[in-house]
């Protein structure tokens, strides 16, 4: 096995004035083109190019969750043009199979059009890649894919996202760690010393050693809001392409009306030196690039906005467990009131901080076992979706818009969508 370097990329020329190339105003194929137009590929000439869009739910291409099959089709092609051997790979969230996603995302169809091999990441066993400058981590389970092709590159969809502010081309690279090692990063304690949230450390520490090559941001449609999977789909119709992924990002947030120093992993990425989210830094074409922005609506900061009558304890949660009940909130949240006297708010548990909690309450993971005498007891780390609704109806749930059994969260598949 070839270990390559994923922090340096052959596309770069300057890593203190990295330059974004945008592209609007054409359909998802001809903005992808366009903008990789842009940028030498020759670096790619008889390299193994390995692709790796967001392709972790089971979603169909509009609803902003995964990466458009164009954009990927227009991908392999220019790569193809420029002498790459080209694949792409991933790795889905917890619970999803990844040929049921490639499928329901138009990428199969893609793919096999051009006769282009399709990797499911987590076929194959993990390698541990140490990170040597990591604050809130040491290791990470990495797919073995990732280290073998010349060049990786992250082709994202531009989306808010509940824990992270934002998931673009570094928040993408999660998806090429192995299995349920994903999960581990919103499992972490906190970090001594640093006010940021475990996971936006974790993050930044990742990309110490999981940068791409490329990336290519896709915000054909996005998505807004309550993301990465149960926001608002956001069309905004334009690709983004750098070889500095932090770059990459910190023009897509400002596309999307957030700036990158307010997104905790971008920003200690780029203090670190990992890349330049400095707006004035960075070389943008064409000019006029930011008529293709329109803010996109931020994640809400508490349950209780969008759900008034729910009092949630989360004392010392891990946002995995927070992942599964803002899903189960926003999917099946009016079946609680079903389930409970109407006049009454809901109290919900989850993380082991919380040294006591009201009779009746929903007590939801592990963590929460102490309080089991205490109302309804939801084992798992994390538990799904349906083993709430199971608790709480006292039935198997049957998700009534397709009729089968909810072994999953709908429409994103697995469990939990982080
Ligand atoms: S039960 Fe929930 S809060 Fe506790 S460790 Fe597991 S996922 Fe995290």
């Amino acid at each position: 096995m070839t270990l390559i370097s994923l922090t340096e990329s052959p596309f770069r020329h300057s890593p203190i004035h990295p330059s974004v190339h945008v592209a609007g105003g054409d359909g998802p194929y001809g903005n992808t083109y366009a903008a990789l137009a842009q940028v030498d590929l020759s670096p790619a000439r008889r390299k193994r190019v390995l692709l790796k869009p967001n392709i972790g739910r089971v979603a169909p291409p509009e609803a902003g969750i995964t990466t458009h099959p164009q954009v990927v089709a227009a991908a392999i092609d220019a790569f193809r043009e420029a002498g790459a051997d080209v694949a792409v790979g991933e790795s889905p969230i917890l619970g999803v199979k990844t040929e049921e996603a490639f499928d329901a995302a138009g990428i199969t169809l893609i793919a096999h059009e051009r006769d282009c091999l399709l990797i499911d990441m987590d076929a194959r066993r993990f390698v541990e890649v140490p990170v040597p400058d990591g604050v809130a981590i040491n290791s990470l389970k990495v797919c073995p894919e990732v280290l073998e092709y010349d060049l990786v590159v992250s082709l994202p969809v531009m989306k808010m996202h509940m824990h992270t502010g934002v998931t673009l081309a570094l928040k993408n690279m999660k998806g090429c760690l192995w299995r349920r090692s994903k999960v581990d990063l919103h499992m972490l304690p906190p970090v001594e010393g640093h006010d940021e949230k475990p996971i936006d450390i974790a993050i930044a520490d990742m990309s110490s050693v999981l940068r791409p090559h490329l990336s290519i941001i896709d915000g054909t449609v996005g998505m807004e809001g309550l993301g990465p999977s149960a926001g608002q789909a956001k069309p905004l119709g334009v690709i983004v392409v750098s070889a500095d992924a932090f770059a990459a990002d910190a023009i897509a947030c400002k596309l999307m009306g957030t700036a990158a120093e307010d997104i905790p992993h971008l920003r200690i990425g780029a203090q670190r030196g990992y890349g330049v989210i400095d707006l004035d830094s960075i070389s943008v074409t064409p000019d006029g690039w930011h008529d293709w922005s329109s803010p996109f609506a931020p994640p809400p900061e508490n349950l209780s906005i969008e759900f008034p009558n729910i009092k949630v304890l989360d004392k010392n949660s891990c946002s995995a467990c927070q992942s599964t009940l803002f899903l189960f909130l926003k999917h099946y949240g009016n079946r609680l009131f079903d389930c409970f006297p109407s006049d009454t708010s809901v109290c919900i548990a989850i993380g082991k901080g919380n040294e006591e909690v009201p009779e009746g309450t929903l007590c939801i993971g592990n963590c929460t076992a102490l309080h089991r005498g205490n109302g309804i007891f939801i084992p798992g780390c994390p538990p799904v979706s349906s083993q709430i609704l199971t608790a709480i109806s006292g039935k198997p749930s049957v998700d009534s818009k397709d009729g089968h059994i909810v072994t999953s969260d709908i429409a994103v598949g697995g469990a939990p969508s982080i």
